[in-house]
């Protein structure tokens, strides 16, 4: 029967969906990435403009926490450069491009947050410190203030970096988003991320999906003070990306945190215009990256 025939296919559907989810982890559904890192500056300033003291204090626990007892750490991102070299033949290794940056590792137990195998990278989320000083003490403070927040990389004004996640790691640095951009983003809310330490923020607030699918990078910078970033700076964040692009063999969508966050100050006006421009050609002035 017609109605029949209807229930035995459905249920065929869910089961084979689910075996699917089952076989390949991360499996996610089509993502409307597009319209989500497409957000009108307009909608973003005028989310802004409402800014109350629950914003601000919103603001100063941007980065969330968590302490977490994750053990495995040290083990150099360039160990798995096998299956990069695979799929980037042409033009430098991950190795290479990784030498060609001047990272400091501080990786520390209390920072990684969970597993975050590589085909659950899908987005690069742009930060700014707000702050100044440099990713040294960024990171000594993400340790000291005890809710153990923490973006993968950390870039310098003088075009220094220091890492203190594992890229196979989650950082705690995208926190919760506006209610309904998990699906918006095509992420998920799901047990790889430890959460310790995560106080949920409700209201429109309550989707937490981006950690687990994402590299965040902080620059230090302060939006409101500063009008621009030294282009040792952008020029390093060019490299950092190559090499993030050639790590996974794919290239990531490039967000910053107001885009999935709306309210968020960080990643300033003046950063808007490079955004565009890493998108298409992954350079922060649209020329091509000469290795
Ligand atoms: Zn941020």
């Amino acid at each position: 029967m017609h109605m029949t025939n209807n229930i035995q296919q459905r249920a065929m559907w869910t089961l084979a969906v689910a075996a699917m989810v089952l076989l390949t982890g991360c499996a996610q559904p089509a993502t409307t990435e597009q319209t989500a890192s497409q957000q009108p500056e307009a909608q973003q300033q005028e989310a802004t403009q409402g800014v109350s003291a629950q914003d601000v204090a919103q603001n100063a626990k941007d980065k969330d926490s968590s302490p977490t007892d994750e053990s495995k750490q040290g083990k150099d991102d360039g160990a798995s450069s096998d299956k990069q070299e695979e799929s980037k033949k042409e033009g430098p290794t991950t190795d290479e491009l990784r030498a060609e940056l001047n990272i400091t590792e501080m990786f520390y137990d209390e920072l990684a947050h969970g597993e975050k195998p590589a085909d659950c990278q899908k987005y690069i989320v742009m930060h700014d410190t707000e702050g100044g000083g440099t990713g040294e003490n960024v990171v000594n403070y993400w340790l000291s203030d005890g809710r153990f927040v923490s973006a993968h990389f950390v870039v310098g004004k003088d075009g220094s970096i220091v890492q203190c996640v594992p890229l196979d790691k989650i950082g705690h640095h995208a926190g919760f988003g506006n209610t309904g951009h998990n699906e918006e983003f095509g992420v998920e809310d799901e047990s790889r991320d430890d959460k310790r330490g995560t106080v949920p923020l409700g209201g429109d607030l309550a989707d937490y999906g981006m950690n687990s699918y994402s590299i965040g990078i902080e620059m230090i910078h302060e939006g409101e003070t500063e009008e621009d970033y030294p282009e040792e700076q952008l020029q390093a964040v060019d490299k950092l990306i190559a090499y993030i692009d050639a790590y996974y063999g794919h290239e990531s969508k490039i967000i910053d945190h107001k885009t999935w966050r709306l309210y968020n100050s960080d990643c300033s006006k003046e950063f808007d215009k490079y955004m565009e421009n890493y998108q298409k050609t992954r350079t922060h002035d649209g020329s091509q990256l000469d290795g």
